[in-house]
């Protein structure tokens, strides 16, 4: 799945990213946000040249008069502004849902929500809710018994991270539903903090096996105990680690698709009893499945062989103990948030309770408190001019198709056909999940996280050999994002984005297009990008280009990766060196942000033509054309902590707002004429890169 922004849902990542923990101190009540503008000429810095620095004149006031808030690692104009609005009338639903429900459906998520916001219950329950899983992993004398330790633990809903396994769409063949297995297992956010040679990785390295020390003190280890456990953990991880895949590397979906017979995977891994681990978590009989990463599995198998049982029981006790912390009692709270809020992330202070449990509701049951968020924030008037918007930037894609200088006519008519195929899903559901296997305790928050894994993993589970249901979700209603599936050649806009000021009903076409309309063709562009074009329109990995196109198309994205790996996310200081993007890493979003911003600007001309309107008319001191190009820019206006930048550098498959905004401009010449700049200035090179 390729989405519009940081903190995507992906099956494949190379490991969890784990969220700081929140608050448990006293709560304020929250308040609402005002709606944000879709255009604020105040955040413009009016010193600096937008030939020179496109950022910094679209967004530099606004980045110096909003400093990261203590409890935030990042804070964007638009994503972080509008985020909070859409949690906060979200929380008013879940707040009224758990005093006073109206329908059974209510009292399920106010209950769950309520359940969430009970610190003074989590407190006095102490680590007994853990307490059931702690005992079967101290059983553990065998680690030929490890398969069915970890088998019961996942029955019953217990964290077990070793692995990931679900059920996906075949890349070969999109309308199957197969089984398939992935690496997983770390707790640091990347591989690379447990095998980078370095001076910052080192430290990090060093503070978190201490960290895991103390989270086994308080659970009342020893200090040797805990010491011994945490290297054992540490030892664990990082075996894991070096026999995993990059980030980079999983981007290519020919690195991740292995079709082993159910035989052939069990002679992979003999040391772990897979036939008796998916018995224990239900999964219907399967004779194949997607081994993602087999090396992963061979390295799992020599650690099953190689490390005694007391270090596997210490790497389990480890992955329960952290996955429950930020709904354990205060003292656990309090030292995951001291690892991996502040240290990690820089993150000041903790989220706040009802932010957290509002965004923890919306995980679990997001198909359910999303109906009457939809009710309330998505008038039925707003779908029907993104219907508009969409069709009118299908229509624009199809233009910029057929004028691309670089591609022989059978391969624009294999993307033309790509692009007639694709779906469009906009705000929410037709068919709303069901909740009715969902059992909510009011008073049993970490049964409730339990049996929510339970839960959602057989939905998963379920689809195996079963029709692919187009109609499905992976976003709740008010979530901030976007996204474009590979399996499905579908894009995904949830109402939660349908909002100023990406979307504004009352505002000129110019600063729509450059907020949903670049949007729009961002996710639109993904079926087109360096991993999305090898995939044809019915969501299956197959060369539809001509050879000597698919070099063409490939000296093109390599042109967009050479030129965002010379952009720094964080800058060198002292002895720490700047942090670089990686181009390769950031590839698909990179090429979908350039894609869509061409995209909607000829779209917003073929609006403005029908209207009989000219690109250079002003409002308000701007052109038309300067407002979509501030439009677009104000989007990713934001502030973010070094830690943070340094983190998403080498995790997220997005750049940072800066390059994201200037990077695109540089490669469109209509940025240069619509501010006046001369070709040679830095947002107008010489040299400059084109896919679509
Ligand atoms: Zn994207």
């Amino acid at each position: 799945m390729n989405c519009l922004r940081i903190f995507s849902l992906t099956l494949l990542a190379a490991a969890s990213v784990v969220a700081p923990g929140f608050s448990q101190q006293s709560e304020s009540q929250p308040s609402p946000p005002p709606q944000v503008r879709s255009f604020d000429a105040s955040a413009i810095d009016k010193t600096a040249d937008p030939c020179v620095d496109f950022y910094q004149y679209a967004c530099g006031n606004w980045v110096k008069e909003n400093p990261i808030p203590a409890d935030q690692v990042r804070w964007a104009r638009s994503f972080s502004l509008l985020a909070e609005r859409n949690r906060y009338l979200l929380w008013k639903d879940l707040n009224a849902a758990a005093s006073h429900p109206k329908t059974p459906l209510e009292k399920k998520y106010g209950d769950y929500y309520a359940a969430c916001m009970n610190t003074d219950l989590v407190n006095q329950k102490g680590l007994q809710p853990i307490e059931p899983a702690f005992n079967q992993i101290a059983e553990l004398s065998d680690t030929h018994r490890l398969a069915a330790l970890v088998g019961g633990l996942a029955e019953q809903g217990d964290p077990v991270n070793l692995f990931r396994f679900n059920v996906q769409q075949d890349e070969k063949d999109s309308s199957k539903q197969i089984a398939g297995v992935s690496q997983a297992g770390l707790s640091l956010p990347d591989r690379d903090y447990y095998i980078v040679d370095s001076k910052r990785f080192e430290s990090i390295r060093k503070e978190y096996v201490e960290h895991v020390t103390k989270m086994f003190s308080l659970a009342g280890d020893s200090p040797d105990q805990a010491a011994k456990e945490a290297a054992a953990v540490m030892q664990i991880e990082t075996a894991l680690a070096k026999a995993s895949t990059s980030r980079t590397e999983l981007r290519q979906p020919e690195n991740r698709y292995h079709i082993y017979t159910l035989a052939d995977f069990e002679k992979l891994t003999p040391e772990f009893d897979f036939a008796l681990y998916f018995k224990d978590v239900k999964v219907a009989p399967f004779e194949t499945l997607n081994v993602a990463t087999p090396d992963f599995f061979k390295e799992v198998n020599e650690l099953i062989g190689s490390e005694p049982a007391e270090a596997w029981k210490s790497y389990l006790r480890w992955h329960v103990l952290h996955t429950f912390a930020p709904n354990l009692p205060k003292a656990f709270f309090d030292e995951n948030f001291s690892f991996f809020g502040k240290t990690l992330q820089g993150q000041k202070e903790p989220t706040p309770r009802w932010r957290e449990c509002t965004t923890m509701t919306d995980r679990a049951l997001g198909e359910a408190a999303g109906q009457e968020w939809v009710r309330e924030n998505f008038p039925p008037a707003a779908k029907a001019s993104m219907d508009k918007l969409v069709a009118s930037m299908e229509k624009a894609m199809g233009e910029d198709i057929k004028t691309l200088p670089w591609m022989t006519d059978a391969t624009r008519q294999a993307a033309e056909e790509k692009l007639a195929m694709i779906r469009n899903k906009i705000g929410y559901p037709e068919h709303w999940r069901s909740y009715a296997a969902l059992k909510v305790e009011r008073d049993d928050l970490i049964g409730n996280l339990r049996r929510d894994t339970v839960f959602q993993r057989n939905w998963n589970l379920g689809h195996l050999g079963k029709p692919v249901d187009e109609k499905e979700w992976d976003m709740t209603p008010p979530t901030v994002n976007a996204y474009y599936e590979d399996s499905m050649n579908d894009i995904n806009f949830p109402a939660g984005i349908l909002q100023p000021p990406f979307f504004d009903p009352n505002i000129d076409p110019a600063v729509n297009y450059g907020g949903i309309g670049v949007v729009i063709g961002h996710e639109m562009t993904h079926g087109f990008d360096d991993q999305g074009a090898k995939y044809d329109g019915k969501g299956n990995l197959r060369q539809w280009q001509t050879d000597a196109d698919k070099k063409a198309f490939e000296e093109r994205t390599s042109c967009v990766a050479d030129e965002y790996s010379g952009f720094e996310a964080a800058p060198a200081h002292g002895e720490v060196p700047a942090q670089h993007l990686n181009g390769r890493l950031t590839l698909g979003e990179n090429t979908a942000d350039n894609g869509g911003l061409r995209i909607a600007y000829l779209a917003l001309l073929n609006t403005l033509a029908d209207e009989g309107k000219s690109i250079d008319e002003k409002i308000d001191g701007y052109t038309e054309a300067q407002r979509y190009f501030l439009g677009f820019a104000q989007v990713w206006c934001q502030n973010q902590t070094e830690q943070s930048a340094r983190q998403l550098a080498l995790t997220d498959p997005h750049s940072p707002g800066r390059w994201r905004t200037n990077g695109s401009v540089q490669n469109f010449d209509e940025f240069g004429k619509a501010f006046g700049c001369k070709k040679g200035q830095p947002m107008v090179p010489e040299n400059s890169c084109r896919v679509w």
